[in-house]
């Protein structure tokens, strides 16, 4: 089955998903860091909280107090790698950009691309999911679900490159298709396609091959 039909299946059964769920450009840059490896509802809290202290802009953010800082993002797990970690990126924006999220966004991707990377704790996933997020970039961000899924839906074990370029390519060039897209695999992931995928109520049963698989594999005895 075409990405193209898998996007209209997974709107159909979820719904628009309004990702990424941030009031501003900045704060969909920090929630991309807080969130690795942890819950998106541990990133609210710290968001709200950092919100609360007027720190979620980068000039407030670079000048405040590294331990409050960490307080404020303790619930998110690794809080002091990661306070450090947001901290650096205002750092960043301000030395380099005097403090402009536009200015910083505002470059070609693919410079944009290598510069997010060689700040602290941005991977290729953190980068391309802000690149499509806060730079509204053609990018496809390839994360743990979509993984998974990819592997099960018969796409083989492409690394990270592979897969990014296999969507990109598939794919209607059209920002709101890959923005959705990212936020529905994740739903998918989260609602039938966990680690113990719950085939038979999933809306691609009848198209995935890891279920057509499964449904003629012998009992055995
Ligand atoms: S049918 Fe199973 S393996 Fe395929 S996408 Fe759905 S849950 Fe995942």
């Amino acid at each position: 089955m075409e990405i193209v039909k898998v996007y209209e299946r997974l709107l159909t059964e979820f719904g628009r998903q309004f990702w990424w769920p941030a009031e501003t450009r900045f704060e969909m840059m920090v929630g991309a860091i807080l969130t690795q490896r942890t819950t998106w509802s541990a990133v609210e809290v710290a968001i709200r909280k950092l919100k609360r202290k007027k720190l979620l802009n980068p000039h407030a953010l670079a000048n405040s107090n590294p331990q409050l800082v960490e307080a404020m993002v303790r619930q998110t797990g690794f809080y002091r790698q990661k306070a450090r970690r947001i901290r650096k990126l205002a750092n960043h924006l301000v030395e380099g950009y005097g403090g402009s999220v536009d200015r910083f966004l505002r470059k070609p991707w693919q410079e944009l691309r290598s510069e997010l990377r060689s700040l602290e704790g941005v991977g290729r996933e953190t980068a391309d999911v802000i690149l499509l997020y806060a730079a509204n970039q053609l990018v496809f961000p390839i994360d743990a679900y979509t993984q998974r899924f990819s592997r099960r839906f018969g796409l083989g074990d492409l690394d990270y490159e592979g897969l990014k370029a296999h969507f990109e390519e598939q794919m209607p060039k059209d920002l709101q298709v890959y923005k959705e897209l990212h936020a529905l695999i994740d739903e998918l992931g989260k609602k039938y396609c966990k680690k113990a995928p719950e085939c038979p109520s999933c809306i691609l049963s009848d198209t995935c091959p890891k279920n057509l698989t499964d449904a003629i594999r012998p009992i055995s005895t």
